[in-house]
């Protein structure tokens, strides 16, 4: 090794849903480097510079390192963790009994481990019987998870990754692949050199990033409009015969949605899409959707990959539909190279929090809490009595920081709040307006360094950074992966486990969460187990990952993954690649059936395809704010920037938000490079510098979210409308004025 390392031990990387897999190398009992596994089938051995770097910020001096309590004088002040938990768990109690249990609710995230997000809803729904429980996912795939449960009936992807390089035609959707998910970009670019002629890529999105600058075919749509790009792209590929018959008369039934309705009735429905009106709608031009229909269904295998431009909206679920619509009637699912791919923005959001059912209309095995016989099985799993769990979903989480304020008031149902790993503060669309509520409740957060929100908070409990405790992180494409514990945390920082498993105990739930002896990884490994047990029979069964094959396998597991002696599984649907088409005990497949999607609500084996309205952005540009704004990230920094911002190579590459704007819109308003720019919203504002570029076109402003700056935070400019679906906001979406400052 070029690197003077003790040794290296295996886990992933925890800054992005793609699930890099990684060796941590320690030297004197601490992190020293990390370097790609190239035995993983994620990456191949390639990282990022947030996979390289991102570490760093373990050992930064910011690190929370004691429990802190606020007090009277409204400071902080240094306690010992028994009188931390003692308050917060007597806090918790007494607003339980005054307010009833759904008065204190848990908000987590998508980069906690699999086994806390578990331990955590399990805490909630099976010891408080409390549905409060909804995490940052709701932020970040709530669409996808309501684009596949509408279209398919249960959620994720059809197949893997590894369809990328057997695709011959990329559908790159709502998603700057190169900045967000650089290693799935880095396979991509590769798969598009291998045969530039024939490989071709279709970039649909309003910038001209770096990921559409690799297209053979751009579709610029204003934002929110894309909706009728995609009705248009299906109505060419139905007018030219361009379409799967055997997947449409086997496959596909055609609905509205409340009415099934025949292959005739949904021609009839497109037609309104003509090119030419579509082009006046959305400023996409006529011939690239043409050619891009054209490609989508002749040029195939296609693989489509999107992430918040599809997601973050308010007719978000319908984005979804619509480009499964597309691979459905052109027979593009369920086949090598084929498939509608969501791509998740944080590392363990599926696993974690989709997966374990961490949201407050689920339970394990992303099943619905409304369901009895789903309720009746998970608490004979969880051995906690029969009607425990509560049938009615609790608050998601626009609701709940709605609903969240101080005791007092009669009008803000939730009193209290434990946040682990997340920074709503910050992270929350038109955040500022929430601010109020989580500072006058009883607000308890873990993290590992002060936030926005932990400036809110009453108790702040320091926690364990990935590499500090180990545990599952599952990715975008069904897979767990194992780390394991290379160092101990600093100071008294504690895994996020333990601080579930002594919550528990302090109110009175110290069987249904249990904590023995000292050795995390043995905690972990028990949460783990009971997890696996708790979704054995189910269609998203990872009954046969156990970490005794996630330790010797370098590349993990994909579920389903019934058994011990299951290879997991690359390809849900299909007859002899997904096990279970033939369990009966868990779903009916006829046994001739070769695809068959079998958790289709009818029983018969067929995905929706929608015939939805064309509906646009919630708040289009007017003439007092004339701009689109989008949002998103860059390359160098993960979410709030609270890590990497503490990186100093990252921040100094990347060290502060700005905003882009066409050249023709700076001249208009005398801007130029560099100058502050006051961007206003019917919400807030923002003061940035501009960054005069061609990549947004006209009319359409871009900001990145890293920066906890007060001036320039730009959740305080976002709007917090939300998708009536998935309950996601429109982070993507909203108009804005500006002004030279
Ligand atoms: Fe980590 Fe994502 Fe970069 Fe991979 S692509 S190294 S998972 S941040």
């Amino acid at each position: 090794d070029v690197v003077d390392v003790d040794k290296w031990i295996k886990g992933t990387c925890r800054f992005c849903g793609t699930g890099c897999g990684v060796y941590v190398g320690v030297k004197n009992g601490r992190v020293a480097a990390i370097r790609g596994n190239p035995q993983a089938a994620t990456n191949f051995g390639f990282l990022c510079v947030k996979g390289f770097k991102g570490y760093m910020s373990m050992y930064h001096p910011d690190r929370l390192k004691y429990p802190l309590v606020r007090g009277a004088d409204d400071k902080f002040k240094r306690v010992s963790w028994d009188e931390a938990l003692n308050l917060v768990a007597k806090k918790f109690m007494e607003l339980q009994q005054k307010h009833g249990k759904d008065a204190v609710a848990y908000y987590g995230s998508g980069q906690c481990m699999t086994e806390e997000s578990y331990t955590f809803n399990k805490l909630w729904k099976g010891g408080f019987g409390s549905n409060m429980v909804d995490g940052n996912p709701r932020l970040c795939m709530a669409s996808a998870v309501g684009g596949y449960v509408t279209t398919f009936g249960t959620d994720e992807p059809a197949g893997s990754y590894a369809d990328i390089e057997k695709a011959r035609t990329f559908f790159l959707v709502g998603s700057n692949l190169s900045e967000c998910h650089p290693i799935i970009f880095r396979r991509v670019t590769r798969q598009k050199l291998s045969n530039p002629d024939n490989i071709k890529v279709i970039v649909c999105e309003p910038r001209l990033t770096s990921t559409a600058r690799i297209a053979d075919i751009w579709l610029p749509a204003d934002p929110g409009t894309d909706l009728a790009v995609f009705h248009c792209m299906a109505r060419e590929i139905v007018k030219n015969n361009w379409v799967d018959k055997w997947y449409i008369e086997n496959l596909c039934r055609f609905t509205t949605g409340t009415q099934v309705v025949d292959f005739a009735a949904y021609t009839q429905f497109l037609e309104q899409f003509t090119p030419e009106a579509v082009e006046k709608l959305t400023r996409c031009p006529a011939a690239n959707i043409v050619e891009a229909a054209r490609l989508f269904a002749t040029q195939g295998p296609t693989m489509s990959l999107w992430t918040m431009g599809l997601n973050q909206r308010t007719r978000g679920v319908w984005a979804n539909n619509l480009v499964h619509n597309l691979h459905l009637i052109t027979g593009n699912i369920c086949k090598e190279g084929a498939d509608s791919f969501s791509l998740t923005g944080q590392p363990n959001a599926c696993g974690g929090v989709r997966e374990t059912g961490s949201l407050s209309h689920l339970l394990p095995g992303t099943r619905p809490v409304a369901n009895p016989a789903v309720r009746e099985q998970v608490e004979k799993a969880w051995k906690i009595p029969a009607g425990k769990i509560d049938p009615k979903p609790g608050f998601h989480t626009m609701e709940m920081f709605a609903k969240l304020g101080a005791e007092n008031d009669a009008s803000k149902p939730l009193k209290g709040m434990f946040i682990t790993t997340t920074n709503p503060a910050q992270s929350l669309p038109n955040c500022h307006k929430y601010h109020k509520g989580m500072k006058e409740s009883f607000l308890v957060v873990a993290d590992i360094f002060p936030t926005r929100t932990t400036q809110l908070a009453d108790v702040i409990l320091p926690a364990a950074f990935i590499y500090e405790k180990g545990g599952v992180y599952g990715c975008s494409e069904r897979r767990s992966q194992l780390t394991s514990k290379c160092t101990d945390p600093p100071g008294e920082a504690k895994p996020d486990l333990w601080i579930a498993a002594q919550l528990a105990k302090r109110m009175g739930l110290e069987k249904l969460i249990p904590w023995n002896g000292d050795d995390p990884a043995a905690n972990y490994k028990m949460a783990w187990d009971d997890y696996r047990e708790c979704v054995k029979m189910t269609e998203h069964s990872l009954y046969g990952i156990t970490y005794d094959r996630l330790l010797k396998m370098e590349e993990g597991l994909q579920w389903p993954c019934p058994d011990e002696k299951s290879p997991g599984t690359a390809r849900r649907y299909v007859r002899g690649k997904d096990p279970i088409m033939d369990m009966p005990e868990i779903v009916k497949v006829p046994p001739q059936a070769l695809i068959y999607f079998y958790a289709d609500q009818k029983h018969e084996g067929r995905a929706n395809v929608f015939l939805r309205p064309y509906k646009g952005p919630e708040e289009p540009p007017d003439k007092e704010y004339p701009f689109f704004l989008t949002t998103g990230r860059v390359i160098e920094q993960w979410h709030s920037g609270t890590m990497t911002m503490r990186v100093p190579e990252i921040a100094r590459s990347q060290p502060n938000a700005y905003v882009e704007i066409h050249p023709s819109d700076a001249k208009q308003y005398g801007i130029n490079n560099g100058d502050l720019v006051k961007m206003i919203s019917r919400r807030g504002f923002n003061i940035l510098p501009a960054r005069v570029v061609k990549s947004s076109l006209p009319g359409i402003l871009f900001v990145p979210w890293f920066d906890q700056d007060w001036d320039r935070m730009i959740n305080r400019v976002t709007i917090d409308a939300f998708d009536d679906g998935s309950k996601q906001p429109e982070f993507k979406i909203c108009a804005v004025r500006i002004e030279r400052f």
